[in-house]
């Protein structure tokens, strides 16, 4: 379970130039959830995801993970529990180009020295997403919707508990963007991944279990 506990977030320092952008947030997102963040643009949405999955900390408040305060971690805290806890997905698919799909999937198990643990897992994410006969091309020669796929799943490479993803279908058209939607519903149901994922598109954003919606650094219910 993740709690947030009065969440603030500001940037600048100089008093005159202090941007207040989250104004004390709190809520429960519970273990295994879907969860949608929708809201207009600048109202918070990407700053409120960042300090969740660890990206940025607050100005103050709380986010605990399983009881457990992340905004109290050193870096070194946070190197081994962003490994073992959190994928991120974000719009652009951040994949490298030089590298085949599944040698992009299996970049988190080698920064950490573990590809022949992972190798297999990583061929089946790779099925599980439907490219089993693109693992050895490069994103050149994949499409958008395929990209964003072959993210999700080094996303998934270490079986984070919880997967964050910041308008991963921004880039993508309203079919490819369906079936990105539905590939993380089923993940969300296969694997009981926790998800929280920001999105513009609300009709989609409402078919999940949770939605927040974020108006100017506030929670509206
Ligand atoms: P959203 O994702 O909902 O569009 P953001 O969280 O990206 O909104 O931004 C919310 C507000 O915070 C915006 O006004 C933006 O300009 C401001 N902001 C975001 N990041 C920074 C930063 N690093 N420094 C200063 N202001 C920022
Ligand atoms: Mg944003």
């Amino acid at each position: 379970m993740i709690e947030v506990i009065d969440l603030v977030k500001n940037f600048g320092t100089e008093k005159t130039f202090i941007t207040k952008v989250l104004k004390g947030i709190s809520l429960t997102i519970e273990t295994g959830e879907f969860t949608t963040i929708v809201g207009p643009s600048g109202s918070g949405k990407s700053t409120f995801l960042n300090v969740l999955s660890t990206l940025i900390k607050p100005t103050s408040g709380k986010v605990l993970f399983d009881n457990v305060d992340i905004t109290t971690f050193n870096e070194d805290q946070l190197g081994k529990f962003r490994n073992k806890t959190i994928g991120f997905i974000f719009q652009n698919h951040h994949l490298f180009s030089e590298l085949t799909a599944l040698e992009n999937v299996m970049m988190p198990a080698d920064i950490a020295d573990n590809h022949d643990k992972h190798i297999d897992h990583g061929k089946y994410l790779l099925d599980r997403v439907g490219l089993s006969d693109r693992m050895n091309y490069k994103p050149a020669h994949l499409s958008g919707g395929q990209c964003q796929r072959v993210a999700i799943a080094r996303a998934l490479l270490l079986s984070p508990k919880c997967l964050f993803a910041d308008e991963p279908t921004g880039n993508l058209d309203q079919a490819t963007t369906h079936e990105i939607f539905n590939l993380l519903e089923e993940l969300n149901n296969e694997q009981k991944t926790t998800i929280v994922m920001v999105t513009h598109d609300e009709k989609l954003a409402s078919r999940v279990n949770n939605t927040i919606t974020l108006i100017d650094g506030n929670v509206i219910n």
